[in-house]
């Protein structure tokens, strides 16, 4: 096999993974600690810019799996929970992790992503991934049974060639492979957009809720605010396509109507001064029909995205990062088997997914702001719900029973509201 600029052969590695994110990062440490040899290709060079900051602490067990535990929390902000905030609302209602039914980690951390990434990056060098930065994968061809060649772009524009034995497609929204073999699928019932930048002066939350991510409903859809330092908070306005369209102006002008409409978050944003450009981001809920095939498999955003509102992004690009580096690993060994893990690979992240998203498809919705803002914790379901926040997604019958007792909660305020019109009980004793 012939690589690096038609030079001789070298040798055929067992995994190459396109991409340098979370995902990628974490699968690759995880093979390389499972003695397999890999070459990760990471088109930019790390720090670079990424959005995603707010992250679960679920998150935390695959940070002490990958070693890591402790430069995170070095580089994060201590997140003790999430609090929301309607337009009617005189006071934010915080879900505390600490709540959550048996919490296994009781906060979360905030973090500006471009240091995050980078030392998920330098973790996974140090446990011996070769890792290329400045690579863009151009292509893989995987007409040799022996081998897929991926083939490589440097920032000289010089073309390499790789072999590895089976590719991990880690390359987040440009969803590489994805759209390669036709796998990818815009969910259409799901349509959002994203307009976001950091600020330095944004007024934090006090006590208990010090570093919470707070989010803030308003009449087209919804605000982050993430503290990622001391100084600079992130800020993101999330809503439909339509509606940003509509409205008129540039995006600094579109993100500055939506503080506007909300006084509790302008309050807070009273002194903030931007810190970096403005960006958007178009629709960015989609999926793929497929999540593994012959000698390749998606990850993270490469496979899948939901939506930011419950910062499950970094989570499941991580948690299945780390499994999907176990399954390869068994496909290595014996093709057979590694189908059977792929399989249940694939099983547990759709059901993670679906799991995430029946909350977040109906997050817009005056029955789910109506539950959300409720703080009884009757039968313990706000605490369930606190679970689910923090990145659980399956368990014991005890979650999974209180789960759908919010859910059913959820249905008969709908039923009311298409019975009884717009009057819906309000009060704080619905749970
Ligand atoms: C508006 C918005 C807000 C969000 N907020 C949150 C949040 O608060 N919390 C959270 O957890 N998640 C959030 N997310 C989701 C989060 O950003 C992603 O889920 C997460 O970054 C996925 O990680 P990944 O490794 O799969 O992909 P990425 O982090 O996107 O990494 C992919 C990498 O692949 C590289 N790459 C792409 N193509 C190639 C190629 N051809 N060759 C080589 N390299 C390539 C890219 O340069 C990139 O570094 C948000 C998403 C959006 C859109």
């Amino acid at each position: 096999m012939s690589c690096t600029n038609g030079q001789s052969a070298e040798r055929i590695v067992d995994v190459a993974v396109i991409g340098g994110g979370p995902a990628g990062s974490t699968a690759a440490t995880k093979l390389s600690k499972l003695g397999r040899s890999v070459k990760l290709f990471e088109q930019t060079q790390h720090p670079r810019f990424h959005i995603g900051e707010s992250l679960l602490p679920q998150n935390l067990e695959i940070f002490e799996e990958l070693g890591v535990l402790d430069s995170v929390q070095d580089i994060g902000v201590l997140k003790p929970g999430a609090d929301f905030t309607t337009l009617t609302s005189e006071a934010h209602v915080s879900f505390r992790f600490a709540e959550a039914l048996t919490p296994q980690f009781k906060h979360a951390y905030q973090v500006r992503r471009s240091e995050f990434d980078h030392l998920l990056l330098r973790n996974a060098q140090e446990k011996g991934v070769d890792v290329f930065e400045s690579y863009s994968v151009q292509d893989c061809d995987f007409s040799n049974p022996d081998y897929v060649e991926v083939v490589t772009k440097d920032a000289d524009g010089a073309v390499n060639r790789h072999a590895a034995r089976f590719v991990i497609d880690a390359s987040g929204r440009d969803t590489f492979l994805s759209r390669r073999f036709g796998l990818w699928e815009r969910n259409r019932q799901h349509e959002s957009a994203a307009i976001f930048s950091h600020f330095r002066n944004v007024q934090w939350r006090s006590g208990e809720d010090e570093g919470n991510i707070s989010i803030y409903w308003f009449e087209h859809g919804w605000f982050w605010l993430i503290p990622i330092s001391r100084e600079i908070t992130s800020v993101g306005m999330v809503a439909k396509p339509n509606f940003l369209k509509a409205s008129p102006g540039s995006i600094e002008s579109k993100f500055q109507q939506g503080v506007e409409a909300n006084p509790a978050l302008k309050a807070r944003m009273t002194n903030a001064i931007r810190d970096g450009q403005m960006r958007s981001t178009g629709n960015f809920s989609y999926s793929s029909n497929k999540l593994f095939g012959d000698r390749f498999a998606l990850v993270g955003d490469a496979f899948a995205f939901i939506d930011p509102v419950f910062s499950t992004g970094v989570f499941v690009a991580m948690r299945s990062g780390s499994s999907i580096g176990e399954a390869v690993d068994i496909y290595l060994a014996d093709r057979s088997s590694g189908i059977r893990a792929l399989r249940r690979h694939e099983a547990e992240v759709r059901s993670m997914l679906k799991t995430f998203s029946w909350f977040i498809y109906r997050f817009m919705e005056p029955s789910m702001k109506t539950l959300f803002m409720s703080t009884n914790n009757r039968f313990q379901i706000r605490s369930a719900v606190i679970s689910l926040l923090s990145g659980r997604y399956a368990g014991d019958i005890d979650f999974r029973a209180r789960l759908f007792a919010f859910k059913c909660l959820f249905v008969v305020l709908e039923w009311y509201r298409a019975v009884f019109g717009a009057k819906q009980p309000t009060n704080s004793r619905l749970l």
